[in-house]
């Protein structure tokens, strides 16, 4: 069985105030670690006020994500932040491949792999968010997307690391924008996800144990049925991650 896993991707939102507010609410409300694995991500200038509050209840069971990172281990790198200094604020967790970092920003496949083979060099879990834009869905290339991106995103991962790696799948069209894929339509994609990972790039032990994460205007009215679905394992959560009690919500009806 594969432990429910959910996380708050808070983005570019919340003050100084509101995320420490927010890290209190949540680690002073999931207090059952047996349930499920849960992280925040909230904005760099807010992870030391975010890991205070998160390590002073709980013992940290809610655990500290990073929404970036930059892969290179020190230097000339204006404006970036390396791995080690996260990992020196309690960061246990990143993100890669989220569309926002491919589509606004730019990210490319080979960046995104450098960085997804960088932080689990370093140890980090690494959350690699894939998904397709409606105009691929559209065309019908919603599995060739999904694959392409998890094989550019995983190339030279190898299947022991893969004990490190959760998969979001995040349709594009449904990021913020309050369409969420049908639990079936999630379920397809899902299921194909688990079969690339099983048959075409490691094997059955991965396939089985890796866990998939659904993200996409997920919020407490369609977490339940989402995550009753059979391959998908969680929720990478944005809007509804802002407020705790919607956040929690979710993380209970895993
Ligand atoms: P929303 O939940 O706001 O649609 O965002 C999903 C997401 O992109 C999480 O990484």
């Amino acid at each position: 069985e594969r432990k429910t896993i959910v996380g708050g991707n808070w983005k570019m939102n919340t003050n100084r105030a509101e995320a420490s507010d927010l890290a209190g609410a949540v680690s002073e409300g999931f207090t059952n670690g047996d349930q499920a694995d849960v992280f925040v991500c909230p904005p760099f200038p807010y992870l030391i006020p975010v890991a205070e509050r998160l390590s002073a209840n709980n013992g940290n069971l809610v655990q500290l994500g990073a929404q970036n990172f930059y892969h290179e281990p020190n230097g000339a790198f204006t404006g970036e932040v390396s791995l080690a200094m996260l990992q020196d604020l309690g960061v246990s967790t990143v993100l890669t491949g989220h569309s926002e970092r491919r589509h606004v920003i730019g990210e490319t496949d080979v960046l995104i792999n450098e960085k997804t083979l960088a932080a689990l060099e370093a140890g980090l879990q690494v959350v690699l968010c894939i998904g397709e834009t409606l105009e691929q869905r559209e065309a019908g290339k919603t599995n060739f997307v999904n694959a392409a991106q998890l094989s550019y995103g995983l190339a030279g991962v190898t299947a022991e690391q893969m004990a490190d790696v959760v998969i979001a799948y995040e349709p594009v069209w449904a990021i913020g924008t309050g369409k969420t894929a049908t639990p079936e339509d999630a379920q397809k994609a899902h299921q194909f996800i688990r079969e690339v990972l099983t048959h075409g790039m490691f094997n059955e032990t991965v396939g089985q144990s890796v866990r998939i994460q659904y993200g996409g205007s997920m919020k407490p009215a369609n977490a339940k049925e989402l995550l009753s679905q059979p391959d998908i394992d969680g929720g990478l959560i944005g809007g509804a991650a802002l407020k705790a009690d919607d956040f929690l919500a979710i993380v209970n009806a895993g």
